[in-house]
């Protein structure tokens, strides 16, 4: 089975992790701040907080936001359930804003119209998770700009997106956000096994953001409430969390940081060849904004029902069934049991739905060659009834 993902290890990653083994600290070590410093550096963002994931990156951002009950989070439909659960975490409301149809995004459009309405209703969001779905980055400006008018705050879900650009700048560097979150999971542009991380140019976010990881206790006699008992002492001054990253885990991330360029630009290449081979094929291949340059994470192609006599379903069994592991990237949020129980119809959000029923998420990731890109089109041709 040719997988849709899967992680690039190379001689050093695996160095890197067995020095640390052989070292003092398998936690808690000179590893963790050196990756947080290396991703910061190259984004862009002034603090990194190196967690056990991105789910954890997401609540811990949500929290120091200040994210509590009778707050609303409001996020896109189409994403992984943890842009969403992350405001149930807090004990805050979860709703949705429709897509873009042409990027697949939360729409900036929609949003308006909600918070419009939301704003009569006396119940306007306090934070929006953008994220930026297969890597291309949200319409940050316009949702920058709505961030004002209305007063909620900002993170982006970065997880497909760490190593792509938004109008010339890298994804992380925040500048319409307030915090932004990176995955590391095998599945993603860089990997570290688990893990996550959360970004921000905010002093004061960033100093939450490292107490909430690793239970709200500090070491820094200005974060005291006195001075310090003596040189063993610490304060737990919050309630926080055990969301630290290992130091196997950060040496592995420095490790692949050094390819992260490449890592995007051959996700670009093997884009390009889909592009081509794909294109008189009945599909809509991905669209690219021209203020996007993708982290290519995924590379979702949406059937043109109209134009086959095959259904969806049959279309994906059929790619699964000859090898070809194909996914699909995201059962919308709010179907979801747990949310329908919320009070959500399908319904509710169209453009997602519509998304839902024709999209397929193809192979994409570094060490994919030609030869098997080369047969996933043949397969694909043949299902949809085209030989080269
Ligand atoms: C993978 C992913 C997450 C969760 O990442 P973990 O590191 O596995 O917790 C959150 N949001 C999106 C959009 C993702 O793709």
């Amino acid at each position: 089975m040719i997988p849709y993902g899967k992680q690039d290890i190379t001689q050093s990653d695996i160095d890197a992790v067995l020095k640390v083994l052989q070292s003092d600290f398998l936690t808690q070590g000179p590893k963790v701040p050196e990756f947080e410093a290396k991703v910061a550096g190259h984004v862009g963002a002034k603090h990194a907080v190196a967690v056990n994931s991105a789910t954890s990156a997401l609540h811990i951002a949500c929290l120091a936001l200040g994210l509590g009950e009778g707050d609303w989070l409001w996020t896109t439909p189409i994403t992984f359930v943890a842009s969403a659960n992350c405001g149930l975490y807090c004990g805050a409301g979860v709703d949705f804003v429709d897509i873009d149809p042409g990027t697949y995004n939360l729409s900036p459009k929609a949003l308006k119209a909600k918070l419009e309405r939301a704003k009569g209703e006396g119940r306007l969001p306090k934070v929006v998770v953008a994220v930026h779905l297969c890597g291309q980055p949200c319409d940050m400006a316009a949702i920058g700009e709505l961030a004002k008018e209305y007063g909620f705050r900002v993170v982006e879900d970065a997880s497909h997106a760490i190593g792509g650009k938004y109008q010339g700048e890298f994804i992380g560097s925040s500048r319409h956000s307030d915090i932004t979150v990176f995955s590391f999971h095998p599945v993603k542009i860089v990997t570290t096994a688990e893990g996550g991380m959360a970004v921000t140019n905010n002093d004061l976010l960033a100093e939450k953001m490292n107490l909430l990881r690793s239970h709200g206790i500090t070491r820094d006699p200005s974060l005291m409430t006195h001075e310090p008992d003596g040189p063993w002492y610490y304060q737990q001054v919050d309630l926080g969390y055990n969301y630290r990253m290992t130091e196997l885990q950060a040496a592995l991330g420095v490790s692949q940081m050094h390819r992260l360029d490449d890592f995007v630009v051959k996700r670009h290449e093997l884009a390009k060849r889909y592009d081509q081979l794909l294109a008189d094929l009945p599909l809509t291949l991905p669209w690219q904004h021209p203020d996007s340059y993708s982290g290519l994470h995924l590379y979702v192609v949406r059937l043109q029902l109209g134009s086959t006599s095959r259904g969806h379903r049959e279309i994906f069994q059929t790619l699964r069934n000859q090898g070809i592991g194909v996914n699909l990237h995201y059962i919308p949020v709010h179907t979801q049991p747990y949310y329908e129980r919320m009070g959500f119809k399908k319904s509710d959000f169209p453009q997602s739905m519509a998304y839902y029923r024709e999209a397929i998420s193809l192979p994409m990731f570094h060490g994919l060659t030609e030869h098997q890109q080369d047969e996933v089109v043949a397969v694909l041709r043949e299902i949809l009834g085209k030989s080269p």
